[in-house]
């Protein structure tokens, strides 16, 4: 890292080079402000990313600024916390309230993986250790501030955030920072125009910025129209007497899925069969939807507020919703032919594992992938062609059908990501792209410079820039 002086500096620690572990630090003189903090995801050797020592002493920063819910951006906060991170955490109504369900489950998880490995003796640690535990998360939780959408809002010395509306999940925003009197842009995750309940993405405002941090998740690429779709699969499935498993983010691709199939439903188009939500996350994350929807929040689309008030466009007439873990074993390989909807969305945990494992060795079965599977992934694997997938220290055979399915990507594409980049009405200082896997980041970052002719530039992992 270069000396960090009086001059404003942005820090990219974490999502350089990689999609996971967010975290942009902004520096000037004493004070740090950082954008996002979140977990490294997927293959080892970026877990292990999340036990290196952070390059600034946590106990040094002034605030956290959020821009969503999602792990790989709130991930590492009570780790931040643990090692004496003691100031606000800024974030929008519904960030903070998926945040606090997200770092419940992830330190669940920290815990459960420690005790495994203890047990099974692999660990680096002796005895293993969580990452953080339940108390650091609830520490962590205590810590939040609501923020509300569209105003500026004062965070730290000379610091100004204001959270616009990004259309990714519920509570995502696009975060305009002011920082010692540079102007900046973070994307966060951008969404997509269309999302079935969530407004579009926000234009930039008018000015000029000093630099844009924009994602570059499908940097490379333009949403295609999949060679199956979502109603066919589901439709060949059930006339064949199978069940169809969805692994799917707890988070918004449950609430977009369930949507789809009600539509669909209440059209005819795919037949009604019993749609089981099993994941106790979602089900959480599904009440925060329904509450935003009740509430009039303004990141709602009008239509949805106008038509959905007091009533619940997420069941088809047959929706079960699994809480218990007996309740989830009631549908572990189906005979009659229903929809199963569980997490994780890239099969790496949750009680979609027993799902994968029941159902996958069964050719009558049907797997739609509906997200982004990150390399060194179950769904990653499956979506390659893999025969077999290891599980619970067994390999199961692959039989079932194993579908990916576009239409639900909640990222915006390499066009969608150059449009929302044009709305500026002048050209800023400098572009960061960021949060693309290896090569994505830079090949997004050329594009830029082609068609818009901007400044633009991929930061490598730890590396520090003027602002
Ligand atoms: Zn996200």
């Amino acid at each position: 890292m270069t000396t960090i002086g009086e001059h404003p500096t942005i820090t990219f620690l974490g999502a350089a080079g990689t999609v996971t572990g967010s975290r942009f630090l902004l520096s000037s003189g004493e004070t740090h402000v950082m954008v996002d903090c979140g977990l490294f995801q997927g293959l080892k050797e970026l877990r292990l990313k999340n036990w290196e020592p952070l390059a600034i002493d946590a106990s040094t920063i002034s605030a956290v600024v959020l821009t969503h819910a999602h792990l790989d951006h709130c991930g590492y906060i009570p780790k931040l916390v643990q090692q004496g991170f003691k100031s606000k955490i800024h974030a929008t109504e519904f960030t903070s309230k998926l945040a606090a369900v997200i770092l419940r489950d992830s330190a669940r998880i920290q815990t459960e993986d420690a005790k495994w490995a203890a047990k099974k003796g692999f660990s680096k640690h002796n005895p293993p250790k969580p990452l953080y535990n339940e108390a650091d998360a609830e520490k962590a939780i205590q810590q939040f501030q609501d923020e509300p959408f569209n105003q500026r809002v004062e965070v730290a010395k000379e610091t100004f955030v204001t959270f616009h509306p990004s259309g990714h999940i519920l509570g995502a925003a696009i975060v305009e920072v002011e920082f010692f009197g540079k102007r900046l842009m973070f994307s966060g995750d951008l969404g997509r125009d269309h999302h079935p309940l969530l407004v579009n993405p926000s234009a930039i405002l008018p000015g000029h910025f000093d630099a844009l941090i924009t994602e570059s998740t499908y940097g490379d690429r333009e949403h295609v129209a999949s060679t199956t779709d979502f109603q066919t699969a589901i439709n060949e499935t059930i006339d064949g007497g199978g069940s169809v498993l969805i692994p799917a983010f707890a988070v918004d691709r449950t609430e977009v899925i369930l949507v789809r199939l009600r539509e669909l439903m209440e059209a005819g188009t795919i037949r009604r069969v019993p749609v089981y939500a099993d994941s106790p996350m979602a089900l959480k994350a599904l009440d925060y939807y329904r509450e935003a929807i009740n509430n009039g929040s303004p990141e709602i689309r009008e239509d949805v507020r106008a038509d959905w008030v007091g009533r619940d466009p997420f069941d088809p007439g047959t929706l079960v919703e699994l809480n218990t873990v007996d309740e989830s074993k009631t549908v572990n390989d189906p005979s009659q032919p229903c929809i199963i909807i569980s997490a994780s969305g890239m099969g790496t945990g949750g009680r979609v594992v027993h799902h994968l494992r029941q159902m996958l060795p069964n050719p009558k079965h049907t797997v739609l992938l509906v997200g982004y599977q990150a390399v060194g992934t179950r769904g990653r694997a499956l979506v390659d062609g893999a025969e077999q997938v290891k599980m619970h220290g067994e390999l199961v055979p692959v039989n079932a059908r194993v579908e990916q399915i576009e239409e639900f990507s909640v990222h915006a594409d390499a066009n969608e990501l150059i449009a929302w980049l044009g709305t500026c009405s002048e050209k800023p200082g400098q572009v960061f792209v960021v949060h693309g896997e290896s090569g994505v980041a830079e090949s997004f970052s050329d594009l830029v410079v082609k068609k818009l002719g901007w400044r633009s530039h991929a930061p490598k992992d730890g590396e520090t820039a003027e602002l």
